[in-house]
């Protein structure tokens, strides 16, 4: 801990919150404060504004092989410093060290994949229709960005933010949540090392995010906006945005569908929610919230599910042998109960788990409950935490329409061993990704992103960079 920054990160420079606030960074697991970074007010995110663009214009014209460079060995120190890394998120954020190493290795490949982008940005030329004029199409960063992250993946959504931006030649302010400021802060000292030049990239930690980042968005000089967090917030920043007309691309919550037909393949379908469910202590946006499965498997793969997930090793993620974190914070855990309660009020049979342990830390037990009421409140709610609800359904249509039935559209997971039901049923699905009889999607080189209110663009894959890129056209008429 002692050498991790704690100060805000502005021109280059680490600087104190000009009105000296700060503000403490909670370990998880045992409810104590790790250290106290600074807490930047409307001043300070002036400041990293202004950083941010003056650099732009320079930074915009840098090789994009040097750029390309920065991020490749930007890339290669993380790699070097995978157990530092995940030691710092595990505590902040209380993932197991071994996903939290995951996640490391994940977030180091979206500076890998965006470093390989970063010169393969293209352009176009071509004789219109005319036959007398042509066309030069060039590519340009958009400008200076506002990155918003949440606390869940402390690290990758920074990079898969950071990366294309970086790539694509843009400036950048990064505001990371409160609970989980230090990985991005030591992010940030990585970039440097790897000769990020002033001023590319600003860090500003808060805890004061809507009074210092609307401004931002209604000034004029924030070109886009890169939001990774709920529906809720989402609709507030689009709402800010339009006044600026601020570029905006939108990583919202999620209601991920899992749907277990009866000619799936039990062992794959299990071992797919124990992914799909469990990964981050289930606080992902991509986390299965709704089981829906096939009433003559139900019986068979809730018994399963339950006995793997009342395997699982409750305790503080930097343990050894330990599978499940506590969650981030005393409000995630009451939100859990409170779904379990209600389910269970209305009928659900708790399979495993399902009760608060004593003492300190947010731990929740991992929890199977089976014969859902469908008008549970977890159904259209997203449990972010270790409970996997189970419905069933006996007809195909049906069961589409009621995963379909909800205003988020992230992920849906599909279990089947018969190739025409696979391909009908995802292809019916409203969502923007799949998992096809498995329980991850998350890919550095697929796009991923969601439709409905779970979001607007793509992060990752070929088509992460263009939303930090504008086209401009040439018109040359030939005489
Ligand atoms: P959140 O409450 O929406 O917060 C996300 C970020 O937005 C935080 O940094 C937060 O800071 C900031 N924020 C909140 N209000 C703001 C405002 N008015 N102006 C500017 N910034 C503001 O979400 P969370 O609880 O951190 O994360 C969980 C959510 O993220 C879930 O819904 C999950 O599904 C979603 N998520 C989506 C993806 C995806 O790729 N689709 C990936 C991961 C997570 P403060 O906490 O200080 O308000």
């Amino acid at each position: 801990m002692t050498d991790t920054p704690t100060q805000l990160f502005i021109g280059g420079t680490w600087v104190d919150a000009a009105d000296g606030a700060t503000m403490p960074v909670d370990d998880p697991a045992t409810g104590e404060i790790l250290c106290h970074v600074a807490d930047a007010g409307a001043k300070d995110t002036r400041l990293a504004e202004d950083a941010a663009v003056q650099a732009q214009e320079e930074w915009a014209r840098t090789a994009p092989r040097a750029r390309s460079e920065i991020l490749r060995r930007a890339y290669e120190i993380i790699l070097d410093r995978v157990d530092e890394l995940a030691h710092l998120m595990t505590s902040e954020m209380g993932k197991p060290l071994p996903e939290a190493r995951g996640e490391v290795a994940y977030a180091a490949e979206f500076f890998r994949w965006f470093s390989e982008e970063a010169v393969r940005i293209d352009g176009g030329a071509g004789i219109l229709p005319d036959g007398r004029n042509r066309m030069l199409l060039s590519r340009r960063p958009v400008g200076p960005c506002l990155l918003i992250t949440p606390w869940n993946f402390p690290l990758a959504m920074g990079t898969r933010k950071i990366g294309p931006a970086i790539a694509a030649g843009c400036t950048m302010i990064l505001k990371p949540a409160p609970q989980t400021p230090l990985s991005s802060l030591a992010l940030a000292a990585i970039l440097k090392e790897a000769g990020l030049p002033d001023g590319v990239l600003n860090v500003v930690t808060t805890s004061r995010a809507g009074e210092v980042c609307e401004p931002l968005l209604r000034g004029g000089r924030i070109r886009k906006l890169s939001f990774t967090g709920s529906t809720q917030v989402g609709r507030i920043l689009l709402a800010q945005s339009a006044d600026a007309v601020v570029r905006t691309s939108m990583e919202l919550g999620g209601n991920a569908p899992f749907l277990v037909f009866d000619d799936a393949d039990l062992d794959v379908a299990v071992d797919g929610a124990m992914l799909a469910k469990m990964r981050n202590m289930g606080e992902a946006c991509t986390a299965a919230n709704r089981f829906f499965v096939h009433s003559s498997v139900a019986e068979e793969f809730g018994r399963r599910l339950a006995e793997r997930m009342g395997a699982l090793v409750v305790g503080p993620g930097t343990r050894d042998g330990v599978d499940v974190g506590p969650l981030i914070d005393a409000t995630g855990r009451a939100k859990v109960e409170e779904l379990v309660a209600d389910a269970v009020e209305r009928g659900a049979e708790v399979l495993v788990g399902g009760r608060t342990p004593e003492g300190p830390g947010c731990f929740y037990p991992p929890t199977v409950l089976a014969g859902v009421d469908p008008e549970s409140r977890l159904m259209d709610t997203e449990i972010f935490g270790p409970v996997a609800a189970i419905v069933t359904f006996d007809d195909e249509d049906e069961v589409v329409r009621r995963a379909n039935d909800t205003p988020w559209g992230l992920v849906g997971y599909v279990f089947t061993e018969g190739l025409d039901r696979a391909l009908r049923v995802s292809e019916r699905l409203e969502v923007g990704m799949v998992g096809l009889n498995t329980g991850l999607v998350s890919n550095p080189a697929a796009p991923f992103g969601g439709v409905k209110q779970s979001g607007l663009g793509r992060e990752g894959g070929r088509v992460g960079i263009e939303e930090f890129l504008e086209y401009q056209y040439l018109a040359v008429p030939v005489r």
